[in-house]
């Protein structure tokens, strides 16, 4: 990452996770507005933006990469990214999304939408992305530049790897975080 760049422009998303590492982004607290001034974040569900940017200095990646929606979207944002965080275990290693993938997906869907359901059981088909026959790590997909473990990382963790990147440096984020941290 260059040290000319002085306001990143930063995506985030959510795939298949919980969303419990944006809460850990969040649990930054007021530590957000330092930030804020060398940061735009331009598409999150963070904020109100629907539109992948076609440049973007900074993409983060929360969750595996499960159905063709994941897939089109983490591909895109890899397109306009400079530098691409997996952010918490399920990016970083697949984790729990990943924990169908040795049963294959119509054992799942059988439970999920059959065994599991009482009124018109049916596997959705209309309006949902299609699921891919495995939950993926990241780095499977697309090229990612750091990996930050944890379950969530921490939000101590997230803020030392944002910092350092403003400053222009990559950090070794395991000083500060691990698996399942
Ligand atoms: S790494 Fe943990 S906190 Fe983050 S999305 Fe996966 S299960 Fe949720």
């Amino acid at each position: 990452m260059s040290d000319t760049i002085t306001k990143l422009k930063v995506a985030t998303i959510w795939v298949d996770g919980c969303s419990g590492c944006h809460m850990s982004f969040l649990d930054m607290d007021e530590r957000i507005l330092e930030l804020a001034p060398h940061i735009d974040m331009l598409y999150s569900p963070l904020v109100d933006s629907k539109i992948i940017p076609d440049e973007l200095d900074l993409v983060i990646v929360e969750g595996a990469v499960s159905n063709d929606d994941d897939l089109h979207r983490v591909l895109a944002l890899r397109k306009a990214a400079k530098f691409m965080i997996a952010l918490g275990d399920c990016a970083v290693s697949g984790n729990v999304p990943s924990m169908r993938n040795p049963i294959g997906t119509r054992p799942c869907f059988d439970r999920a939408y059959f065994e599991m359901t009482d009124i018109n059981p049916q596997i959705p088909t209309k309006h949902v992305p299609a699921l891919l026959e495995n939950a993926l790590p990241v780095h499977q997909v697309v090229k990612v530049d750091l990996f930050v473990q944890g379950c969530p990382p921490p939000a101590d963790a997230i803020y030392f790897v944002l910092t350092e990147l403003i400053a222009g440096r990559v950090p070794d984020p395991a000083k500060v975080t691990r698996f399942g941290a």
